[in-house]
């Protein structure tokens, strides 16, 4: 399953008619096409602001706390829910102004209790931003409400996916010599696309979303499964809250569905550097879903880059040779990305299985107990403290899956900000300058487990198993 990161805090657009989209001429002359419209703006990750780690509701904890067979010790559900505090410190959002350990013990006053008005003195727990509802909105289909919209930026889209097909000088600006497969993938992407908007049945049945807003808090923008031919949007994009957004993700999930091949190796800019991006080598862009979103986003005005700009293998795009810190930042962003996706797949595994289970079938979860209590371990949550035989997903080991993500993501963001001393010595070993960078990082960052040793030894695991499906 190929993730995709959101992309921008997107702001509200009006809608474009498909009027405006068949407008491509300025492209061909070079010009930027002129969509501007106030409050389209192309937002960097960084200082965006969204806060967005969650807590358990208060009855979820209660029945941890109160189970008689769960069997989680006391000071380890301290740990595992301080843990949790700390992220949400991270984003300041909790109302007490104590310490960790005394919102901690205040709400766990005695082994198997808790009290209520210690727990909302801490955290305002009608704040669905800050409280996890129910397992059961995710991956929702499209309600019949937002269907219309949604299809309209799919046409808007297929127009764009049309224009790009039989244009040459611009594909080739971006895929270099690939420009006829890449073509050829925009053809069969505008297919799938086109298969959309022609039933709502394929619609209903490839298409979802989540009403839950576990994809805000996971910054997901959206997921595409080749072999199940489906696509996941976030929320935002589903009910087109900004039409170039959701014309360019719907792109970039539908190239996903084009071709097996199409994957990602780095997201749009600024998640990978801008130049790195564009210097990519032309085997890896054309199966990278987020350059086919160049095209699209030099149509609509959004791009990054200028509409003349040209990639060119190993250059920045100022025509100089990438550097080598472009080389160990896009290795330590792509550390993190990697960590970030087998983060949100953990996530993913664990509301399927919460689901199974308050469904009574638990067939599938007990043959996978022993992997799931490994992954427990690995990413310190508290299936693998639980009594043998009694072990159930808890919506806490959900929300402390679904801020690990979180907390990878605004890492490799955050490394931009690290400075990076390079020696001479470094230039064969772009891996160990990585390394150093990501450490740094992960220092600087904290708000992980609140030890940077551990903090490595989880991210390491989580690149190590990127890819991985859990369910
Ligand atoms: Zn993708």
């Amino acid at each position: 399953m190929h993730i995709q990161r959101r992309a921008t805090a997107v702001a509200p657009t009006p809608p474009l008619s498909v009027q405006q989209a068949a407008a491509p001429a300025s492209i061909a002359r070079g010009g930027r096409v002129s969509l501007d419209i106030p409050g389209d703006v192309h937002q960097h990750y960084f200082g965006r602001g969204r806060r967005r780690y969650r807590l358990p509701r208060f009855s979820d904890l209660k029945d941890i706390t109160q189970s008689k067979t769960l069997g989680i010790d006391q000071a380890e559900l301290k740990e595992l829910v301080k843990t949790a505090l700390i992220r949400l410190k991270k984003e300041n959002r909790l109302k007490s102004k104590d310490s960790l350990d005394a919102i901690i013990d205040a709400i766990f006053p005695a082994p198997g209790s808790i009290d209520q008005s210690a727990f909302e003195a801490a955290v305002d727990s009608s704040d669905r931003t800050i409280i996890y509802m129910s397992v059961f909105d995710t991956n929702a289909r499209i309600k019949d409400k937002d269907r219309p919209k949604l299809r309209s930026a799919m046409r808007w889209a297929i127009k764009v996916i049309r224009e790009a097909q039989t244009s040459k000088t611009m594909l080739t600006r971006i895929f270099g010599s690939k420009q006829a497969d890449a073509a050829g993938n925009y053809r069969k992407a505008g297919d799938r696309l086109q298969a959309f908007v022609d039933s709502t049945a394929t619609l209903n049945k490839s298409v979802n979303t989540d009403y839950n807003r576990d994809d805000a808090a996971l910054y997901l923008g959206g997921w595409a499964d080749f072999d199940d031919q489906v696509i996941h949007l976030e929320p935002g994009v589903a009910k087109v809250t900004n039409s170039k957004e959701s014309v360019a993700t719907l792109v970039h999930e539908a190239a996903h569905l084009a071709d097996g091949a199409i994957e990602d190796h780095g997201y749009y800019p600024p998640s990978t550097g801008k130049d790195a991006f564009a210097g990519m080598a032309e085997s890896r862009k054309l199966n990278n879903a987020a350059h086919y979103e160049e095209f699209v986003r030099r149509w609509l005005n959004t791009s990054t880059y200028n509409n003349d700009t040209e990639f060119t293998p190993g250059k920045a795009v100022s025509g100089a040779a990438l550097t080598l810190e472009d080389d160990v930042r896009l290795a330590t962003t792509e550390y993190f990305r990697h960590g970030w996706d087998a983060a949100v797949e953990v996530q993913f595994a664990l509301v399927k299985y919460r689901k199974d289970l308050l469904a009574s079938k638990d067939a599938k979860f007990k043959k996978d107990l022993p992997e799931l209590k490994k992954i427990s371990k690995a990413m310190h949550l508290s299936l693998h403290r639980q009594s043998p035989g009694h072990e159930t997903v808890t919506q806490l080991d959900i929300v402390l899956a679904e801020s690990i993500a979180r907390v990878v993501s605004d890492m490799g963001d955050h490394s931009a900000s690290i400075k990076l001393a390079l020696t001479p010595k470094d230039t064969s070993e772009i891996k160990k300058a990585s390394d150093r960078l990501i450490n740094d990082t992960i220092r600087s960052y904290g708000a992980l487990l609140g030890d940077s040793k551990k903090d490595r030894t989880l991210t390491n695991w989580l690149v190590a198993n990127y890819g991985k499906a859990f369910y």
